[in-house]
């Protein structure tokens, strides 16, 4: 666990609850109808683990690996959130070289 970083927590809020203007940038063979896989889903299981909702298990880091889809958003939100990274720091705060 990375204890020094600390999550933009408000980025991943303000995603989670984002009616995903982004998704129309995801190719449908990436993401072909999955709604686990868009940024503010991602966002949300993420918040979940900030907060303690959710545990750190290899499930949720799978979950939370799964970036390819919203990989695509990056470029085009029009908040400028960089979802997928904040799901990498949240990965490497949480679960860390073993979760
Ligand atoms: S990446 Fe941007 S546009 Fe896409 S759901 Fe998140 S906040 Fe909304």
């Amino acid at each position: 666990m990375n204890d020094t970083l600390v999550i933009n927590t408000s980025a991943l809020k303000h995603c989670a609850c984002c009616p995903a203007p982004c998704r129309s940038a995801i190719p449908a063979a990436v993401s072909p109808g999955n709604e686990a896989v868009i940024p503010s889903a991602l966002a949300m299981v993420s918040l979940a683990v900030v907060g303690g909702a959710l545990p750190p298990t290899p499930a949720t880091r799978s979950l939370l690996e799964n970036t390819a889809a919203a990989s695509y958003c990056v470029a085009v939100c029009p908040y400028g959130h960089d979802i997928v990274g904040l799901v990498r720091q949240v990965i490497d705060r949480y679960f860390g070289v073993n979760g």
